[in-house]
């Protein structure tokens, strides 16, 4: 691939002329450099919020019906799906995710995203209470305004559409902000945006780094609502930061989430299930299962069958359908998984398979490969039993029995996902109902549907992407009392 232009999008449109040090943005797959970024200081953001609260207030945006905002989001959507190909082009170099991924699944979870927004944007409802018979009571919904889209450099598609769909269903403006990492994939969308006939500064994009960038944005009185995906320990910052100007916030962070494999269970199918759900995108995604929890009656045979089954993985060349792990996306996220891997000496774990840096030919000497790492004999208090990785690697614990399985999927701080795996349908409601999760997968794994959102728990988060409630959560509340009765007493009480 060429080197890319890269630039902010202000008014819906590219800003080449900005000033500022660049930034390299590498293809991890061959640690070359595809693009130079530029930085957006505080005033480059305070240009570009400025552009967003114009677009927001202008009478074109504001004369819009609910019906028209989704007719534009249906136009993205046919814009994502018909240059599918170029999409997932930039998305190989700029995060070398395996290309299956991301025809097959990102791609794809993008559109439908964007579709079900489309349709849910004048499906908002208010609602009249009753009260005395000369006043009608009624609670309506409200755009906020201008509001902030803080990504992470795993899906910058599919987290891009989770934050512009339904902002523009509910007709606010939006700036986003990708990982420095990763601008390609959110400018591409930003553009379509505009080629879908999106008012310019409606969606616009800030680049640079969280500390700088970042920082400037969610401090911006302008900016009225803040949805980030991130860290666990960025989104505590962003929270803070924002509660001094009383904003909304919604944070999706951090998991670590488990695989639960009763005696019962159908072995294979769970075998895949857990090597797909700890190794897609080189196990870089919030949701997947990195703890296996497996009954201690058939931990070894279970182990060795995902042994068997993780030989016929394919590690190296995204471009090949047949890839399964591509690369970490960022030098920063392979310090840290590698980190994890030096720590595990003489803790008493053992390594099943992988462990290090893969032996990797040109072109991909220089990327930022690790392998898919199974590590059994965990126990909890181990960091690597304990602690998000965001790498390829998966830790396997026994249990006793069910009680115990429990406690030890509900024992880390974080509670994002899990999946359970029985033929018992009432062992399987009653594991679902005491993990605390955002969401459960029973006998499957990693399915995911517009319509039904993951809320976080615990340190995972707070508020809620995805379904009606995501959208709901870019809608501020307003009651308005109308009185029709002029013989009526003025003023406060409950008659
Ligand atoms: P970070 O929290 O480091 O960064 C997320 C985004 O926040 C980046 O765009 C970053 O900018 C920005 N940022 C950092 N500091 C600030 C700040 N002070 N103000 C505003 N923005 C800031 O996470 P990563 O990008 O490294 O992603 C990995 C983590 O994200 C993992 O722990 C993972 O669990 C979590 N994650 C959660 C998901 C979920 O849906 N729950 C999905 C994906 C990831 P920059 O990096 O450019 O400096």
């Amino acid at each position: 691939m060429t080197t890319q232009t890269i630039a902010p999008i202000l008014d819906g449109k590219e800003w080449t002329d900005i000033d500022s040090d660049p930034f390299d943005v590498i293809n991890p797959a061959t640690g070359q450099v595809i693009g130079q970024e530029p930085s957006c200081d505080e005033s480059a953001v305070e240009r570009i919020v400025d552009s967003s609260a114009r677009a927001f207030q202008s009478k074109d945006w504001q004369a819009l019906a609910a019906a028209e905002r989704g007719h534009m989001l249906l136009k993205l959507a046919d814009l994502v799906e018909e240059q599918a190909e170029a999409m997932v082009a930039l998305e190989l170099a700029d995060t070398g995710k395996p290309i299956t991924q991301l025809r097959t699944g990102e791609i794809p979870l993008t559109s439908a995203i964007i579709r079900f927004y489309a349709g849910a944007a004048d499906k908002v409802e208010g609602s009249i209470k009753s009260g005395s018979p000369n006043e009608v009571l009624m609670q309506i919904h409200e755009p906020y305004g201008v509001v902030a889209g803080i990504l992470p450099w795993n899906y910058p598609f599919v987290n891009a559409a989770l934050k512009v769909a339904p902002a523009i269903a509910t007709g606010n403006a939006i700036i986003l902000k990708p990982s420095q990492e990763t601008p390609l994939g959110t400018l591409a969308f930003a553009k379509l945006c505009t080629e879908a006939g999106i008012p310019d500064g409606i969606v616009n994009v800030v680049l640079g780094s969280g500390s700088t960038t970042g920082e400037a944005l969610i401090m911006n009185p302008a900016v009225k609502k803040i949805s980030f995906t991130g860290s666990t320990e960025v989104g505590q910052h962003i929270q803070k930061r924002a509660a001094e100007q009383m904003k909304m916030v919604n944070l999706e962070c951090g998991g670590k989430n488990a695989i639960l494999v009763f005696a019962d269970a159908d072995l294979e199918r769970a075998a895949e299930a857990v090597l797909l759900s700890a190794f897609v995108n080189a196990g870089q995604l919030c949701v997947s299962c990195s703890r296996l929890l497996v009954d201690k009656t058939i931990g070894a045979d279970f182990e060795s069958i995902l042994v068997d089954k993780i030989k016929k993985i394919k590690v190296g060349n995204p471009e090949e359908e047949d890839t399964l792990v591509g690369p970490m996306i960022t030098r920063n996220q392979y310090d840290i998984a590698l980190g994890y891997l030096d720590e595990i000496h003489g803790n008493g774990c053992k390594v099943l398979c992988g462990g290090g840096r893969p032996v990797m030919q040109e072109p991909f000497k220089d990327g930022l490969w690790i392998e898919p790492t199974i590590l059994s004999q965990v126990t909890r208090g181990m960091k690597v039993h304990d602690e998000e990785i965001f790498g390829p690697v998966l830790s396997v614990v026994r249990f006793k029995d069910e009680a115990e399985a429990i406690s030890i999927a509900n024992s880390v701080a974080y509670g994002l996902s899990g999946s359970v795996w029985t033929k018992d349908g009432s062992r399987a409601l009653r594991v679902s109902k005491a993990l605390d999760t955002g969401i459960t997968w029973v006998n499957t794994m990693l399915t995911g549907y517009p319509q039904i959102s993951v809320p976080p728990h615990k340190l995972s988060g707070t508020g809620v992407e995805l379904g009606v409630e995501g959208m709901m959560a870019y809608l501020k509340r307003k009651s308005i009392v109308i009185n029709h009765d002029d013989e009526a007493p003025v003023g406060w009480g409950l008659s």
